[in-house]
């Protein structure tokens, strides 16, 4: 229809641990035409919207991006400002072109096939204001679009009717927004316990679990690190949704779950099964009035954007070989379940960029 459309090799939608990571490998290697896309104003990903009080004393710990050296920023510094002040100058230092504030809207096939080998995709995107921009072509992606932009929140009766704030951890401030309130904090992982202790500085706070929690025996190693990848590892491969980690590790005794415990925060409550507009009832069918609804409940990965190619198998996840849609080789899913940690992201990146220049090559002769 006359509109410009703009020819690359790989597009890289996301430029956080994943997605810089990929673009450093594909710079290295030479030889593909690519483009990296990123939704934010700035460099960071996703870091750039952590809370304040979650500094680089209290992060899991940062891996670095490759061909840098660590992070490096005193414990007390937020890491919503270390890290997007990092990953500025891993960009600078690279030279890598990132195009942001850019907003992937759609990938699909391109109706009009040409030439032989896989059909190209086009991806459809929006600038800054949602102004549209032109259409791309290419003939693979390399989706790192994590999954801060999809905080997931079960659904319980009367949650409408709550005249409190209900908040998610995505929306997390700070503590003393809750002083002297009565807050329950909805979750079983790190998030969940991490607000635990800053809120109960300041208000009363209701820890709610669905399961007890089961805490890990044995101190974060490697090996128990390894082990939880490769439970996960095991779901992808077959297609089932992505879990948790903590339901992979369990919840590891961190200095902060030991401070809670000693602080005696961790008395869990099984979740409540009704939201009223003052509270919530109890699992034994009192009403605990609550002034705040924390929901500490995780994530999704943002794969919307992917909808129109049917990645999902019939378990509702989508099965990964390597790092590409077993059903779909075209689209790599970089930081998706088994690497969505900073390890994981980086490995991901390497592996992805790897395999596709193995593929183009293969089709195109390109050089290698
Ligand atoms: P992100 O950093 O989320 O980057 C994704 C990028 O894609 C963003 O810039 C986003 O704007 C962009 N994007 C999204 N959708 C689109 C679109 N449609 N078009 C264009 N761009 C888009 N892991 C650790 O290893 N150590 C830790 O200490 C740690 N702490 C964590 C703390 C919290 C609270 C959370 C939620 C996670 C933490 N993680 C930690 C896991 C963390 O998510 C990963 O380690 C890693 O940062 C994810 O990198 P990523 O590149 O996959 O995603």
């Amino acid at each position: 229809d006359g509109t410009a459309v703009r020819d690359v090799d790989v597009v890289v939608i996301g430029a956080g641990q994943a997605g810089l990571s990929a673009a450093y490998h594909l710079q290295r290697r030479g030889g593909l035409r690519f483009v990296v896309l990123d939704a934010e104003d700035g460099p960071g990903g996703a870091w750039r919207h952590r809370w304040d009080s979650l500094t680089m004393a209290t992060v899991n710990g940062i891996r670095e991006l490759p061909g840098m050296p660590p992070v490096e920023a005193d414990d007390g510094v937020s890491s919503n400002r270390a890290v997007p002040a990092y990953f500025a100058d891993f960009e600078q230092r690279f030279a890598l072109q990132i195009e942001r504030p850019v907003r992937v809207t759609l990938v699909e096939d391109d109706p009009i096939a040409s030439g032989p080998g896989p059909r190209p995709l086009l991806i459809r995107s929006v600038g800054r204001d949602g102004a549209p921009r032109p259409l791309l072509r290419t003939r693979a992606v390399l989706n790192a679009t994590g999954t801060w932009t999809r905080p997931f929140r079960p659904v319980i009766p009367g949650a409408g009717d709550f005249r409190g704030i209900q908040l998610h951890t995505a929306e997390y401030v700070r503590a003393e927004d809750f002083t002297g309130a009565r807050v329950g904090i909805i979750g079983g992982g790190i998030s969940a316990i991490g607000h635990l202790l800053e809120i109960a500085e300041v208000g009363s706070t209701f820890w709610y679990t669905r399961r007890p929690p089961v805490f890990a025996d044995r101190p974060f190693t490697e090996e128990l690190g390894r082990e939880a990848v490769a439970g996960v590892w095991e779901r992808v491969r077959q297609g089932l949704p992505v879990r948790s980690v903590v339901s992979a590790t369990g919840l590891v005794r961190t200095p902060a779950v030991q401070e809670a415990e000693r602080r005696g925060l961790l008395e869990r409550r099984s979740l409540f099964t009704r939201i009223t507009p003052d509270g919530v009832i109890e699992a034994d069918g009192s009403e605990t009035p609550l002034d705040v609804l924390l929901w500490a409940t995780g994530f999704r990965h943002e794969l919307r954007h992917l909808r129109p190619l049917g990645l999902r198998s019939e378990h509702g996840g989508i099965a990964i070989d390597g790092t590409t849609a077993a059903v779909d080789p075209r689209i790599h899913l970089l930081g998706y379940g088994p690497s969505a940690s900073t390890i994981g992201a980086n490995r991901a990146g390497r592996a992805a960029v790897n395999r596709l220049v193995r593929d183009l090559h293969d089709l195109h002769d390109l050089p290698v």
